[in-house]
């Protein structure tokens, strides 16, 4: 299965059921684990033999599905989490603490934005928020000695800014730290962050992963690439002896390739556990198996969608990576040449008011929080998602408080853009 296409991934990586075994991800409804002596389990207790115990720590299941993403991204390692925020939050916090530092892009998710900027915060990580189209030198700049890594979105949700990956990656190597991006939008069906670069990649695969908004949950996905032994004093948690495993050091033990996931698996997991649902990972693969065709249509309609939006004398402006009129087209061609997502962002005439009365009139695409599932959907961020942040902030991430973001689903093209039509001429 190594040299199979990405489609051929979607549909069997992962799994390879043996002779007379069940053809489809058998869903592991248990807790625990027998063992036939207490010995063999204290074994998997030390980190000295794998298996499973306790499906706090791992799931055969969620195991599966983890290697089919890990497959997808090209990776080494890989661990699914119950939401796209704990798999942010553990990415981060497996490699920091207090008195540490963080740089990330400011075109990110609001809840990310909110995680380093306050509620890390209030664990001692501090960050430097830098514009995604910044200079070289801006970047360099909010880089200091206490820095641990670099974060990014692929494209970010729901400013719809195309990272420039390879930048963001020379300068976090440059300062001996791994670039993390969050590959949510794109799916690695369309863009592959470590071919640029990136070392570490997260998903909320509640969005397109799952595709059918059925479950919230996350992923983490290490590339294996980068050296925490050649910056071994930033790294001490996983170059250095962990008490709580018998003076395990994860480098050593698990080398390059599976340090990083089985320290956020084995510490993480085990003091906060946000671990996804064995029936939840199952739905996650049934999504993960039709990722490849589903991520061309929703490309498809949200092309159409924001052609015609383009032309229409009520839009003030239109955000679609996917545009030649894009500022990010030229990035999104580099990075994402099969398509970007199914995502759109554009601003009604007459702001606030008038984006309210649009998405009202709509009778297809209904109004929800959620975005990247087979239905049809809209948001108006500055009132809802995006509520905490003041309107410099929402400046900062790229979201006019007119934006609105069109989530275009697997329906017809043509009843999409009628739907939006109807809805633009009765304003
Ligand atoms: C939705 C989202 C998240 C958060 O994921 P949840 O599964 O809702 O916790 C993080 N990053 C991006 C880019 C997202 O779109």
């Amino acid at each position: 299965m190594d040299n199979v296409r990405i489609g051929t991934q979607c549909v069997q990586g992962g799994y390879r059921p043996g002779n007379g075994e069940p053809r489809q991800v058998p869903i592991i409804q248990s807790t625990t684990f027998k063992y036939d002596t207490g010995a063999a389990m204290g074994k998997l207790f030390d980190l000295e033999e794998s298996g499973y115990f306790y499906s706090r720590l791992q799931n055969p299941t969620a195991d599966t599905v983890a290697a089919k993403i890990c497959a997808l991204e090209g990776g080494t390692a890989a661990m699914l989490t119950a939401s796209g925020m704990s798999a942010n939050f553990f990415a981060a916090f497996n490699i920091c603490g207090c008195g540490d530092h963080i740089v990330a892009s400011s075109a990110i998710y609001g809840g990310t934005y909110n995680l380093f900027a306050v509620t890390m915060k209030r664990m001692g990580v501090s960050c430097t928020f830098v514009a995604p189209d910044c200079t070289q030198e801006e970047l360099d700049a909010a880089f200091r000695p206490e820095t641990k890594l670099v974060f990014g979105e692929s494209i970010a949700n729901p400013a719809l800014r195309v990272l420039n990956i390879e930048k963001f990656a020379k300068a976090a190597h440059a300062h001996g730290v791994p670039l993390i991006i969050d590959n949510t939008f794109p799916t690695p069906v369309n863009c592959n962050p470590f071919k640029w670069g990136a070392d570490i990649v997260t998903h909320s695969t509640s969005k397109y992963m799952d595709g059918h908004g059925s479950c919230v949950g996350g992923a983490i996905v290490d590339s294996g690439k980068f050296d925490w032994t050649a910056h071994a004093e930033k790294f001490p948690g996983l170059c250095t002896p962990d008490e709580s495993y018998h003076g395990v050091t994860y480098t050593e033990r698990f080398g390059l390739g599976g340090a990083f996931i089985t320290k956020a698996t084995a510490q993480l997991m085990r003091d906060l556990g946000p671990t996804p649902a064995p029936m939840s990972a199952y739905i996650l693969n049934l999504g993960l198996e039709s990722l490849h065709v589903r991520m061309k249509q929703h490309c498809e309609n949200a092309l159409a969608v924001a052609k015609f939006l383009e032309g229409h004398d009520k839009v003030a402006w239109v955000y679609y990576p996917g545009l030649e009129s894009c500022p990010d087209y030229a990035l999104a061609q580099k990075y994402m040449p099969k398509g970007s997502c199914g995502v759109v962002s554009f601003g009604v005439k007459g702001g606030r008011d008038a984006a309210g009365k649009f998405m009202e009139k709509l009778k297809i695409i209904a109004i929800e929080t959620h975005v990247a599932d087979a239905r049809s959907c809209c948001l108006h961020p500055a009132t809802t998602t995006h509520r905490q942040m003041n309107d410099a902030e929402l400046e900062a991430a790229g979201v006019a408080p007119d934006l609105v973001r069109l989530s275009l689903g697997l329906e017809d093209a043509d009843d999409l853009v009628a739907d939006v039509a109807q809805a633009l001429a009765a304003i």
